[in-house]
């Protein structure tokens, strides 16, 4: 019998992408599976035609061949031959229907269970964060039982195989229209039964403590970055692996700065004679105080860029600035002396022909200019 166009036979276009194979693949499956059609032979072979189209035009160097020198240039290849009747349930059906019925098969071994993940939330200051921290981190978590060795079952006792699964932890259930391979009821997909339990676990196999790791905090990490400690979290059951520990990193807020990715940035005040005649003032960064130069008539609210004062990231890349805003500050406590002096100081101002106010000025306008249109 000569092969049908792998195309045709899956029912889509040459263009096809991985997704549209997928769903033309999963219908056919369906409509052609041995549990449907059981004792049809022409089932079978559709079943199984629909397999070889799928699984050579989702394999990319197959696919190629096949579309430049058909079933010819897979046949000198050696690939994409004909399938053995008894493979029919091979492992691309279990990744085929794997996100269907949850969970792939398991080729008729007892199931494992992976440990859950757990999450730890580290809080550290912007230094530690910035500069890397080795902290110490303790939690609880569910670990494998000792006695037991996990087992569930007293030492020296013997686990039953369960009746119900035979051992393999699944059972095939008639689910409407498909057999379904489900988790054993009884066993909970161990495959055994405990008969005597373990007195420290009661049978669980994993019992609840605490536990204490060092943790080594890198330069530049920042809020939300999660260090991955494999296997540190809860211990597998009937011999899976144990889940891992992630370390989210909380940075608490800062007196003085406040961080932005690589970028720092601070408030720092001046006296309004200083902002005024100009002056060096001393700004705080990471790596010890700087002296920065106000130059005369600063503004409140200006902003000056210390390069390189910032972060280096976890991640690399450059290291960010940090970024100074001068917020003026009006004296306070003054001396009634003081009080005159600014007296004489402001009428020396208002009877000058310069402008020393602009911002008050530009505002004063546009007051002006806000009442005129209310008026008209
Ligand atoms: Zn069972
Ligand atoms: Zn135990």
């Amino acid at each position: 019998m000569s092969k049908r166009d792998y195309y045709l036979v899956l029912e889509v276009s040459r263009t096809a992408t991985e997704a549209e194979l997928k769903k033309a693949y999963r219908r056919l499956a369906m409509k052609y599976h041995p549990d449907r059609n059981p004792d049809d032979h022409e089932a079978e072979e559709k079943f199984k035609e629909a397999k070889e189209a799928y699984e050579v035009l989702t394999d990319a160097q197959k696919r190629a061949i096949y579309d430049q020198h058909g079933h010819e240039g897979l046949a000198a290849r050696g690939g994409g031959g004909g399938f053995g009747a008894g493979d029919a349930f091979s492992d691309i059906f279990g990744d085929v229907f794997g996100d269907i019925f949850g969970g792939g098969r398991r080729g008729g071994r007892q199931q494992v269970f992976r440990g859950a993940d757990l999450r730890y939330d580290l809080e550290l200051d912007l230094e530690q964060a910035v500069f890397g921290h080795d902290s110490t981190v303790e939690f609880t978590t569910l670990g494998e039982c000792e006695p037991c060795k996990g087992s569930g079952a007293a030492p020296g006792s013997k686990a039953a195989t369960c009746e119900t699964c035979n051992g393999v932890g699944q059972v095939r259930m008639q689910q409407g229209f498909f057999a379904v391979q489900q988790t054993c009821p009884r066993c909970k997909g161990r495959g055994q039964i405990i008969t005597q339990p373990c007195d420290s676990c009661l049978g669980q196999g994993r019992l609840r403590r605490s536990k204490t790791l060092s943790v080594k905090v890198p330069p530049g990490v920042d809020n939300g970055d999660r260090i991955r400690l494999a296997g540190e979290g809860e211990a597998g059951r009937n011999g899976g692996p144990a889940g891992d520990l992630y370390v989210e990193i909380r940075v608490r807020e800062h007196a003085i700065f406040e961080r932005d990715g690589s970028h720092l940035s601070c408030e720092v005040p001046v006296s309004f004679v200083t902002a005024a005649l100009g002056g060096t003032v001393e700004v705080p960064t990471l790596g010890g105080n700087v002296e920065l130069k106000v130059p005369n008539e600063t503004q409140s609210g200006r902003v000056f860029r210390l390069r390189e004062k910032g972060v280096k990231p976890v991640r690399g890349g450059a290291v960010g600035d940090l970024f100074c805003r001068i917020v003026v500050e009006t004296p306070v406590n003054l001396t009634e002396e003081q009080r005159e002096m600014l007296r004489q100081f402001d009428s020396t101002m208002r009877t000058s022909s310069h402008n020393h106010s602009p911002r008050e000025r530009t505002w004063l306008d546009g007051v002006k200019r806000f009442f005129g249109t209310m008026r008209s």
